[in-house]
């Protein structure tokens, strides 16, 4: 799809064009100027004084026309940067509205391209705006449906039920460790994941790196009197390392860092069940770490094999009733909809699996082609289900969680995710996750340690993000890992410094 934008010139819209048209069509290419052999045009209008007066004129090869126009209140006393967002989002709502008339495509996201929505109704419950009118202006500046607002509102009590005192946790800060090794490397992954096989040098060093990490960063902890709400293990997969390697590192968690008995939360990503044995459960039981993750991502077997899973699905229920019997007690499962090959049919048999182990949470994420994935560079190969009968999965999601039980406590939505839907987590009451409600979120400091691990700094009074990324590949990590240690060390003393904390 080729669309040629007339009217508006300035090229910090380009990408918001790009995304915007990224919801409605698989391939498009926006060309900012006249064209005439494109397959539509859209012409824009632009006023902007007191009010920001914006329309938009579609019109296809066949002579098929589409008008919107949109109007707002343009807030003088904004910086400029924040009135240029809002002159962008008039602009998209225009955009998006001849598009879905166009197209009879309705986004029910509405102009969000970003990864958090749930965000934006945090943010105007701090604000202190009431709920009724944060869902109005949800509505209308942002064209998201009522369905999804409802289902923001839903996540947002969840979240604040869960940890009340999630607005005021910016004094501490969570944990993020990254292990980089998986068996073998899936298809559709673009983790930090090496396959772990033949590589145990690398591992030995890697492991020294990341002991060095914690030790240092937990110093700091313990001197500035920091606390740890969660830590987290992700990677890869945590439990490729071998048993008393496990050991050794969490250990390490104990002694480096502060007053890890009242860590609210620490989970343990195991997501391949082909990892999971009777010692390794051993030894997270030795840790108190009772939460873990075993991913079964779908119950067919084929699925599993054309996505270069390389285990099957009786291992998964097996080791998910081994940990049981092994005193695991909130265990994450994560499913995804959209595999190649997999439809209705086989996501409610991945369903009806489930109901025999009701897990504690199930998240339930949408397929998405990530650019640097195998199943990307290959796409001919991986065929998945259209978007009507993704949605249809979706729906059935949402029925079969709540039916089940379950409520959803966090979500979030990536780029060429499959029909723009979202990727939802579904727990028990009171067995949240409370690192996912961090994650996304964004309103404490994640600082991440180990391979790939990303660290995410926030400002505690100004609520500034800085990111800080470790490198992916245990080579460079390894060769550098002091440097990057100190270089988070130096961010923490800036922003935990006496001027810059909170009241
Ligand atoms: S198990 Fe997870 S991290 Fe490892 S290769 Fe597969 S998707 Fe990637």
């Amino acid at each position: 799809m080729r669309i040629s934008i007339i009217g508006i010139e300035d090229e910090r819209f380009n990408r918001q064009m790009q995304l915007i048209a990224n919801l409605f069509f698989e391939e498009s290419e926006i060309i900012m100027a006249e064209q005439s052999d494109a397959d539509v045009q859209i012409k824009f209008t632009l006023q902007v004084k007191n009010l920001i007066a914006v329309s938009a004129e579609l019109k296809d090869q066949n002579g098929e026309v589409h008008v919107a126009n949109y109007q707002k209140e343009l807030n003088g006393s904004l910086m400029e940067k924040e009135q240029f967002k809002q002159i962008k989002h008039a602009v998209a709502h225009v955009y998006l509205t001849v598009l879905q008339d166009w197209t009879g495509m309705i986004q029910k996201w509405g102009i969000l391209t970003g990864v958090r929505p749930t965000k934006l109704l945090h943010r105007k419950v701090q604000q202190g705006i009431p709920l009724k009118e944060a869902h109005q202006q949800l509505k209308e500046d942002y064209l998201i449906s009522d369905e999804k607002i409802e289902l923001m509102q839903h996540i947002v009590d969840r979240q604040l039920a869960v940890v009340p005192d999630l607005y005021s946790l910016k004094k501490e800060v969570s944990i993020y460790i990254g292990i980089p090794f998986c068996p073998t490397k899936c298809a559709y992954c673009t983790f930090p994941a090496y396959a772990i096989n033949g590589r145990q040098g690398s591992v030995n060093s890697f492991l020294g790196g990341l002991h060095y990490e914690m030790r240092k960063v937990g110093a700091w902890l313990k001197e500035k009197g920091v606390k740890i709400t969660t830590v987290y293990y992700g990677g890869g997969t945590p439990t490729s390392i071998t048993a008393e390697e496990m050991d050794m590192l969490y250990e390490e968690m104990y002694t480096s860092f502060p007053d890890v008995e009242n860590i609210r939360e620490i989970t343990v990503e195991a997501g391949r069940p082909d990892t999971i044995t009777p010692e390794k459960l051993e030894v997270l039981k030795k840790w108190n770490i009772d939460r873990i993750s075993i991913n079964p991502q779908s119950y067919t077997q084929e699925t599993l094999k054309a996505i270069g899973r390389h285990h099957t699905v009786t291992e998964t229920i097996e080791k998910y009733h081994m940990a049981r019997k092994m005193g695991m007690n909130n265990i994450n499962m994560d499913l995804i909809i959209g595999l190649p090959g997999e439809g209705l049919e086989e996501f409610t048999h991945s369903l009806m699996e489930s109901k025999k182990l009701m897990p504690e949470s199930l998240t339930v994420h949408t397929l998405s082609f990530k650019r640097a994935s195998e199943m990307t560079k290959n796409k001919e190969k991986y065929k998945v289900a259209p978007r009507q009968e993704v949605e249809k999965m979706m729906e059935l999601a949402e029925k079969w969680t709540k039916d089940h039980g379950y409520v959803p406590y966090y979500l979030y939505r990536q780029k060429n995710i499959l029909g723009n839907l979202e990727n939802v987590g579904y727990s028990f009451p009171n067995q949240e996750s409370i690192y996912n409600i961090m994650i996304m979120e964004e309103q404490q400091t994640i600082i991440g340690l180990g391979c790939g691990a990303a660290s995410k700094f926030i400002d505690p009074v100004s609520g500034k993000i800085t990111h800080f990324a470790n490198p992916k590949d245990p080579k460079s990590y390894n060769d550098n890992f002091e440097a990057y240690t100190q270089d988070k060390l130096d961010i923490l003393d800036e922003l935990f410094s006496e001027k810059n904390s909170p009241a």
